[in-house]
């Protein structure tokens, strides 16, 4: 197993993405601490992974807009795990309009989730991580992020905003031996991506070299790499898995 003795930190693991990184981490011998805002489906979540992995999964209900909250989890995950090794800065919402149109709330609530939210729990976890001299942050941005998209400029900015705090994250804490990097998905098959319409959703496959969305999966195996030894002198990437969308 990969990540034996490990300890790992997903946002935003009730379903969808969060949840195949919480499944893949915890198949790979790491220990598993999840939150999410849906209770039900993250104790759903939890449920399953500790059914087919036999491993206890520490999870609570956390807002990562709050810091107070995210800090209090890591302070759980210390006590119940005695260390982190891995954070996964997964929870991201939408609330797409364009521009004329968007209100401040849609962009304070993107905003708020998808780059606050992250840096949030980098600050949560960088000094206990710092203390380890070891670490592994993963941040997961979008391609839209890269390319920009109308009708998604608080989506946008806060995922393009996310890859540049990657890189100042990984030049701050390269030295303690803590590595950070992006993952930039494009069209991936979940909730996020069935609220798109018909149109949306043919318009994109066209874009896409390997003609097909891609599967929670393809993103997992990635972070996977980015958790284990095989990384170990990748950091302040933004690495895409779009099937070619955005070259
Ligand atoms: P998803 O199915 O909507 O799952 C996201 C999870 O995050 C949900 O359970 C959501 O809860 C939770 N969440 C929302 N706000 C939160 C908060 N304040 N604190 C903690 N958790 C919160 O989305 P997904 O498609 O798996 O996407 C996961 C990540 O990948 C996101 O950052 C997204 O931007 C990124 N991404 C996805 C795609 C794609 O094609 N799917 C492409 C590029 C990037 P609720 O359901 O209750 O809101």
């Amino acid at each position: 197993m990969k990540l034996e003795n490990k300890v790992s930190m997903v946002t935003g693991a009730a379903r969808g993405i969060g949840r195949e990184i919480a499944f893949t981490l915890a198949k790979e011998g790491s220990a598993i601490a999840i939150c999410d805002v849906s209770e039900e489906a993250l104790s759903q979540t939890k449920n399953e992974i500790e059914g087919a992995t036999g491993r206890k999964v520490l999870a609570e209900k956390v807002d990562v807009t709050s810091f107070p909250a995210c800090q209090g989890f890591v302070n759980k995950i210390l006590d119940n795990f005695g260390k982190l090794d891995i954070l996964v800065n997964n929870a991201g919402i939408t609330r797409d309009n364009l521009l004329l149109r968007m209100s401040e709330d849609e962009w304070d609530a993107v905003l708020g989730v998808n780059l606050k939210g992250a840096f949030n729990c980098i600050k949560a976890v960088a000094r206990p991580m710092m203390k380890q001299r070891c670490g592994r942050i993963i941040n997961m941005a979008s391609i839209i992020g890269i390319m920009g998209n109308a009708g998604q400029a608080n989506y946008s900015a806060s995922k393009g905003g996310l890859i540049a705090l990657t890189k100042t994250v990984a030049k701050e804490l390269g030295a303690r031996n803590i590595n950070a990097n992006a993952i930039a998905p494009g069209f991936i098959q979940t909730d996020m991506t069935d609220k798109l319409s018909p149109g949306m959703k043919e318009a994109m496959l066209k874009m896409i070299p390997l003609g097909k969305m891609g599967d929670t999966r393809n993103v997992a195996d990635l972070v996977l790499f980015l958790a284990g030894e095989g990384s170990s002198y990748i950091t302040g990437q933004c690495i895409q898995v779009d099937g070619g969308m955005v070259m």
